[in-house]
């Protein structure tokens, strides 16, 4: 039998907040939380410690409700700058260990250290020296959970935290994973576990034993798959550092008629080609991590720049502010002829839900509902049923190309 994996699942515990007590470290014996829009009161809640957690406090609970819950509750605004840099730095520690480290959110990565073992001990004190060195180096802690695939990693990096250790070995299925909820499980989110009890499936054991053949007929591919990790049989490597599908991205660049001058008359046909790559992210139900932007002068020399996005977006502000900050990086006013812009390192619905915390989530919720339903509108009436008004003035595009990559039109 081939040897099984070793694999870590690292969480950075209560991150926001910890950040926060970093540079107010009298905020560590009081309730406090992170929250969006702190002034107007009608944030929500992002991150909370230890305290505000006892008194009840949830993420994405609303900041009145906090407030009735826990009266004295510290408000901090968010410094999503200083969680980036953290995050970086973080796995910088990862990084020493593998070179098999991959992302879930800000605050979470997989390690795979079935390979480094050799080197720096088993699976579990790879775990503990990571939990050492992150406490030591930047006084934040995070939780570990070690096995033998990425979701019971996950799972078992939930099981004991603040600043622990948890190991899930295959043994230990059906004694200490088959009787939690089902709703445990990653990919069981709120849309699921209501159509999984449906199914009379309340524990992740029940999720096990039920028919694969039936889970798919009810609920798709993804049925099949949750059923698989139920069972332990989640074989999802460890991304690369680095590493990802460049098949998985999609991107539009247009000609123009007239050679653009401007950051606005670019950013007007920015805006344009976004809308296309969000449509096609929401028919993928995938999220970009990263940006691209697409530059060609009368010369016909192209450029291309890209950055990875604080949170994974399909939203056009999202795509586009970015793409504006690396045009302003690195263009030096020569009038453009082409341009384009791309979603890289497309990542699944659920992880964009989960980074979607990373704002307010209200309100991203609510454009993305709008953004949605103008799919909709043009999808029924047509492409030219509703245009942004920004691109009512635009006389600028004669082709449209998409390309590098998967393409979807
Ligand atoms: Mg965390």
């Amino acid at each position: 039998m081939l040897q099984e994996r070793v694999i870590l699942h690292c969480d950075l515990n209560n991150y926001f907040a910890s950040v926060e007590c970093l540079s107010h470290p009298e905020w560590r014996a009081v309730p406090m939380a992170v929250c969006g829009s702190v002034e107007e009161r009608h944030g929500i809640v992002l991150a909370k410690n230890e305290l505000a957690k006892k008194a009840g406090v949830k993420t994405a609970m609303t900041v009145p409700e906090a407030l009735r819950l826990c009266p004295r509750l510290v408000l901090a605004p968010p410094h999503y700058d200083q969680y980036v840099a953290y995050s970086h730095r973080v796995r910088q520690v990862y990084a020493k260990y593998t070179d098999q480290i991959e992302p879930f959110g800000i605050d979470e990565c997989w390690l795979d250290v079935t390979g480094s073992q050799r080197l720096f001990g088993s699976g579990e004190q790879i775990a503990h020296r990571l939990r050492q060195e992150v406490k030591q180096a930047f006084g934040l802690t995070i939780s570990v959970g070690v096995s033998f695939c990425k979701v019971l990693a996950k799972l078992g990096s939930d099981m004991k935290k603040p600043d622990a250790v948890t190991l899930l070995a295959r043994k230990d299925l059906p004694t200490r994973v088959w009787p939690l909820p089902a709703a445990d499980l990653m990919g069981v989110g709120r849309h699921t576990a209501p159509k999984l009890a449906q199914l009379g499936i309340y524990t992740v054991g029940q999720l096990a034993a039920a028919s694969s053949a039936m889970l798919q007929r009810r609920l798709g591919k993804q049925g099949l798959l949750l059923w698989r990790n139920a069972n332990g049989f989640d074989t999802d490597p460890v991304r690369y550092v680095g590493d990802f599908d460049p098949a998985k991205s999609v991107s539009r660049t247009t000609t123009c008629r007239a050679d653009l001058e401007t950051p606005a008359q670019v950013r007007q046909v920015l805006v344009g080609l976004a809308e296309s790559v969000c449509t096609a992210l929401r028919r993928e139900q995938a999220y970009a991590e990263v940006v691209k932007l697409y530059l060609r002068d009368r010369e016909l020399t192209w450029c291309q720049r890209q950055a990875v996005l604080p949170v994974p977006t399909r939203l056009v502000g999202g795509l586009v502010n970015p793409a504006m900050d690396l045009l302003a990086q690195s263009w030096q006013g020569v009038p453009l002829r082409s341009v384009g812009i791309g979603a890289g390192r497309l990542v699944s619905d659920r992880v964009g839900l989960q980074a979607g915390l990373f704002y307010d989530l209200a309100r991203l919720e609510r454009t993305e509902r709008l953004e949605s339903r103008v799919d909709e509108v043009r999808r029924k009436m047509g492409k030219n049923a509703l245009v942004r008004a920004s691109q009512m003035l635009t006389p600028l595009q004669v082709t449209l190309g998409s390309g590098f990559g998967r393409q979807y039109d």
